[in-house]
Order: C-alpha cells, then structure tokens, then sequence
C-alpha cells in the first residue's frame, strides 16, 4: 500500500508555525519532550502488562535509546512502550486533543513574545521535535500488533504528512529526525549526554546513549567501539529520601511532569507511613495555566500505585479551588487495577483527598511567609483560592487564613491585607469586618460609601474580584467578626458610633424633613424611599439597595451578561443635607425647577453607584441646564 498523505489538523499547523521562532532559544527541550513521551508509553505498558502480562513476555525490560547517526546526519530516540497503529499514528500525530485548543489559538494574541510564552505553557510536546528536524520520521508497533502492522509517519512540518503500513521488528516506537544544518551539535555524544541527564535523570526508565568507548592510549589506532550506556538514574524521584533530591533535580521533574517551560513557585515532598500509606509530591506553578477557568480542563495529579504509572489527570484527590496544582500521589493502599470509576467514590480516595488536600494547604501556607512570592502567587491564582472557603467547609479556617485583599489602610490595588492583619490591628470594640464590593479597584476605593467609615478611621475591605461577591454572600464570618457591607443600607457600626453622633444623626433627620418630603414627592415610585445620611461626608448623595434584594451591582452585571433577565431594581436615596448641592436644591422654591434637582441627585448617586445610566442624555441635558443657570 501507498504511503497517504494526510493534513494537519489547524490547529498543529499553527502550531508549527509558531515553534520555531518562540522556543528557538530553548530548543534542546524537544529531547525533553520526545524523552517524555517515550517513558510515558512505557509507564502505559507497564500498566497493560499488570492485567497481560503476555504483552512484554518477549522483550521484557522497558528502556529507551538515544542514538545520533553523524553520517546521516540523524537522531533516533526508541522505546519499547505502548507503540502506535497506523489509526493511533494518525490521530495523535497530526491533531492536539487537548480540550480547548481551538480557543487557545484563536485568543493566543499577535503579539509574538506574548504567544511563545503561552506556547510553552500550553506544552508542545511530540510536535517540538521541528524546532530542530527538517524531517521526523516516525515508525511505531503497537504492544498488540504484529510485525506485520506497523506504521511509518514521516512530515517535513509544513502542514501535510505521509502514514502507511510497514513492518518492524519488535514493539515500540522509533522517533527518527534528520537534523536541521544548523543543529548538528545534537549529534554530539557530549551534548546527549548532558541535556539528557539534565532532563530525564529523575525518570523511571533507563535511557541508553549509543556511546564510543575512548579507546586506551596503546591502542590509539584501533577502531573505535561502540555501546549503550545508560545516562540517568532511572530511579523514580519521589521514592527518594527529600534530604538526598537537589532542588534542581524538584525544579526538572516538575518540568517532566507539567510540561511547563518555567521553574515552578514552590513544591512540597511528602512520604506518609502508617494508617494511610502516600507519597505526594505537589507543585505550584508560577503562572496559572491558559484554561483554569475552562470547564473541561483536565486537571489533577498523576496517579501511581507502588511506584507503577496508573493515569494521568486524577482529579479525585484535590478540590476544585486547588485545581492549579500539580504533581502526583503514590499509594499503596489502592488496588493496581484501579479505575476512575472506582477511584470517585472508594473511601482510600476520600481519605487521601483528606490528606493531600491538606499537605497542598500547608504548601500555600508556607509560601505565604515569602512575602514577594506569595504577591506572585496571589496574582496568579488569588481569585481561584477564593472559591475555596465555600467549597471546602471542613478547611474553611485554613483557606480563610490564605486569602488576601485589598483594603483603604494599604491605600494601594495590590491584594496583601490578610484576614488576621485586618482583625489583628481592629480596635477591640469593633465587632464586623467592614467590605466594599465593586466593579473595579479604583470604583470600591472612592465610593462615597467609604467616606464616613474612612473618617472614623475604620478598615475596609475593597473588593473588585468577580468572585468576591459570591464569597462574601456564603462566608458569614472570620474569628467571630460578622462580614458587613459598607453598602448595607443600614450600615450599623456597633460601638464605634457614640451617642452623640445617633443624638445628631436624629436631630439631622428631623431639621431636614422638608427637603426629604419634596424629593419624595418629586421622585415618586423611582426611588423606594428618600432619607438623611450621616454616611456621607464630602458627597452630597448616594443610592442604597434594599437589603432583601440580593442583587449588587456586580451581580446584576454578571446576569445582564449572562443574558438572564434582571428584576428592576429600586433604590432608596440617600443625602447629605450638609452638601452645599443640596443646599442649592433645598433652596429653589419653583416645583418644576426642583423637580429638575431631585432628577439630577437621583441620577448622580446612581451614576457614581453603577458607572452607567439608563439614559445618559438626559442625564447630560440636565446638567447642562443646570449649569447655565
Ligand atoms: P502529549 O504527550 O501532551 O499528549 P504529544 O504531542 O507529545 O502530546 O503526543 C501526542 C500523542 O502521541 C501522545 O499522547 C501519545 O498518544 C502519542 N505518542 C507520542 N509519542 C509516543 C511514543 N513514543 N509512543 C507511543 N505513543 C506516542
């Protein structure tokens, strides 16, 4: 049978293209990758022999072999892993079946620098081996095929490849690159040898480097002698003692496991022995993935029972909040036999849920001490931790501790105003735990709705994230201090108001019945009701929502995007009688005219509220005529 020529999907070849050019400087990290996927089809038959072990009976001992061919100019990386069929070749070789991909490339921005970042990030895996090769040859036997059924892949990288039928001796698979011109120096044993201890030391297989042995000094004339040897440690890294791993050896792995391209923030080691038996082995990203908040992100961690592979992407073991992490948990307490089935509702998984949940959290925590870290942290992955309180009752406290805001004491948008800082330094007698919710950092830090609690000097949480609404509606409390609403529309301030001020706040009332009666009248059904405020100080009026509707501006927002219908809303007004405005206002004494006042106030206390008007020309229109008077 003729070889077939096929077509990328869009995707590789985008792909292709940007390659070359955005991991150039990186490239040696196409043996990394190839290196991967080698031990990762080992991991895979290793995990089918279990169950058959018939599968390996002929070739039984995993390995892969790197071998540089300097006459032609190519390098060969094989293994005797899981192999591929023609359909699997074409399939896995000429699409990226991450969920998302589609999206990934149509946001990955113009911006070159920008994208190869990204596309490190997204992990490029097989396809890297362009970077290097003007031509990748692929030839592979499945572990359930015969000789007979091989395949033979080969693509020059630019937007078409070749399969067909061909034999091959054992199972496996061979990855075959004709070296560009200008990157012959991965010929060279010396510089195999040291990417590929710096990459594959810590994987579990053996990797073989086809080596000339130097020959003695008296036989310097004789022909060279070649032979494998093998270049890593093949020792599975976690099983280590963490006293004897390097951090450069943590650093590589997560790199090997995440196919990130970056250092990872942070990492935590840990051998359990006892009731539960685990090893985890957990790691922080620097930079949250393209698709965290994508719904069919597969994420988790690797999942091995008695150091054998058994799948990828096991999500049973964290929650959802802590979805950014990476790494793996090895048990002995699991059968090897194990399914996602089994894995979702086994009481080992709960327990070990439990536990590595748990060692994640303490992680977080310790990176929190690291100041700098930690604001890196945050901005990468603050918002999804603040799913975590209403998501993870049993750790509420503990992921409580972890958040982080902005607040009107820091004076600054950057979120790094703990919980405890913020009770810690409260005056005694204060009992809640003041918040604003906004649309932005810079709306919540000049609302009008901080000016008195700013005056009496009280903290307040400034609240911009999307998220924040929804934790603030489900977390009640923090160390017994009750989360209360700047906004709330009877904004109580317990004891840090003294008697005087009530006294006054009553006597305010009653002094501006008159003006509060005619905006009423003037106002009718648009306003639910017109009342003194002693909240304010230097604005003349703002809008309160009733405090049975539920809805904040933000979350009307978040609907109104989400196309759902929006009930209408009515606010009371409120004012500050001691605002020259609306001392301008009190003073007209022409209804119509007044009218025209109690329109501007209304829309200007919404307008401050909301950022936006249902009719901003109207708006514009009276407040021009006012002007011009
Ligand atoms: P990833 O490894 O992230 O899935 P790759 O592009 O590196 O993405 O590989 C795509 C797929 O091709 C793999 O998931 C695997 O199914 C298959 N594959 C790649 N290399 C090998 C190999 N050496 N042996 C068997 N299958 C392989």
């Amino acid at each position: 049978m003729a070889a077939q020529v096929h077509g990328f999907q869009t995707e590789v070849t985008k792909l292709l293209k940007l390659l070359a050019n955005s991991l150039y400087s990186n490239k040696e990290i196409f043996l990394r990758e190839l290196i991967s996927n080698a031990s990762d089809a080992v991991d895979k038959l290793r995990f089918l022999s279990i169950q058959d072990p018939e599968l390996t009976k002929d070739d039984p001992l995993f390995r892969i072999r790197v071998k540089a061919d300097e006459k032609a100019g190519t390098l060969t990386i094989s293994d005797n892993g899981i192999g591929m069929t023609l359909e699997e070749a074409n399939e896995h070789l000429g699409t990226i079946a991450k969920s998302g991909t589609e999206e990934f490339f149509q946001n990955l921005s113009k911006d070159q620098a920008k994208a190869s970042q990204l596309i490190g990030q997204f992990g490029v895996g097989f396809y890297s081996a362009f970077i290097v090769a003007d031509k990748v040859t692929v030839i592979s036997r499945s572990a359930k095929a015969g000789p007979d059924e091989a395949v033979r892949w080969e693509s020059d990288g630019s937007g078409t490849y070749t399969s067909e039928t061909v034999t091959k001796e054992g199972r496996g698979t061979d990855v075959i690159l004709t070296l560009k011109d200008t990157e012959k120096e991965f010929l060279s044993e010396w510089t195999l040898r040291e990417v590929i201890t710096k990459y594959s030391d810590h994987i579990s297989t053996p990797v073989w480097l086809w080596e000339k042995e130097t020959p003695a000094d008296e036989k310097k004339d004789a022909e060279p002698v070649w032979h494998w040897v093998q270049v890593n440690d093949a020792k599975a890294l976690w099983t280590l003692p963490p006293k004897d791993i390097k951090d450069e050896q943590y650093r590589e792995f997560y790199k090997h496991i995440s196919h990130d391209y970056s250092d990872p923030l942070c990492w935590a080691h840990n051998r359990v022995e006892g009731d539960l038996e685990y090893t985890s082995l957990l790691y922080v990203p620097k930079e949250a993935p393209w698709d965290l908040y994508s719904r069919e992100r597969e994420g988790g961690l690797k999942l091995y029972v008695q150091r054998v592979f058994i799948m990828d992407n096991a999500d049973a073991f964290l929650p959802n909040y802590l979805r950014f992490v990476k790494g793996l948990v090895d048990t002995a307490d699991l059968p090897l036999n194990v399914s996602r089935e089994i894995l979702q509702d086994s009481p080992v998984t709960r327990k070990l849920k439990k536990a590595v949940t748990k060692r994640a959290l303490a992680m977080i925590g310790k990176l929190a001490g690291e100041k700098e870290k930690y604001a890196e942290f945050w901005a990468q992955f603050g918002r999804v931790m603040k799913e975590g309180p209403v998501e993870d009752y049993s750790n509420r406290d503990e992921v409580m501790k972890l958040l982080r805001f902005a607040s009107t004491k820091s004076g600054t948008a950057a979120q790094d105003v703990s919980l405890e800082d913020y009770v810690k330094r409260c005056p005694e007698k204060q009992k809640n735990i003041y918040y604003l919710t906004a649309g932005s950092y810079e709306a919540a830090a000049n609302s009008p709705y901080l000016e008195r609690l700013k005056k009496k000097g009280v903290e307040v949480l400034l609240l911009s994230d999307r998220v924040d609404e929804w934790l603030m509606a489900n977390v009640p409390e923090f160390e017994g201090k009750k989360f209360v609403s700047a906004t709330a529309s009877d904004l109580d301030l317990g004891e840090l108001e003294d008697k005087d001020e009530k006294e006054k706040k009553d006597e305010a009332a009653k002094a501006h019945k008159g003006i509060v009666e005619r905006l009423k009248k003037a106002l009718g059904d648009k306003v639910s009701d017109v009342r003194v405020t002693d909240r304010l100080t230097d604005s003349p009026c703002c809008v309160v929502g009733n405090r049975d509707q539920m809805l904040t501006p933000q979350m009307r927002r978040m609907l109104e995007a989400a196309g759902q219908p929006v009930p209408e809303e009515k606010y009371a007004l409120e004012i500050n009688p001691e605002h020259p405005l609306i001392g301008r206002a009190a003073a007209e004494t022409d209804d119509a005219k007044f009218g025209e006042w109690a329109n501007f106030i209304l829309s200007e206390a919404l307008l401050a509220d909301q950022g936006t008007l249902k009719d901003p020309s109207a708006f514009v229109k009276s407040l021009n005529a006012l002007l011009l008077k």
